[in-house]
């Protein structure tokens, strides 16, 4: 599934708290990245950081996530990751970049 897929795969009230989650964090922004994996940094309330991390395939589908808040899946990290890089269109950049490869 996509980064966009997966964003409408949630509930109304995930989504909700996902926004509220983002407002809450921002400054807050996933570096683009010249490989498929997407890393960000999150602060968590016992002062250490959580580190999460996306993994694309080449078509932009979602390979694997990685959180280390232990909350197992699809946690709130990585939907606010997901909502920066939809919003950025950071990955449709990446697809852009992709394609320009292949050209070459
Ligand atoms: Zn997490």
């Amino acid at each position: 599934m996509t980064i966009h897929g997966n964003l409408k795969s949630l509930s109304v009230e995930d989504l909700a708290l996902t926004k509220r989650y983002y407002e809450s964090i921002q400054p807050f922004e996933v570096q683009p990245s010249d490989t498929y994996e997407f890393d960000a940094e999150f602060p968590a309330e016992d002062g250490e950081r959580i580190i999460a991390e996306i993994t694309l395939n080449e078509n932009a589908e979602i390979e694997d996530l990685y959180c280390t808040c232990r909350a197992g899946g699809f946690c709130v990290h990585l939907a606010a990751m997901m909502y920066n890089m939809e919003e950025r269109k950071t990955v449709l950049f990446l697809n852009g970049l992709a394609r320009q490869n292949i050209r070459v």
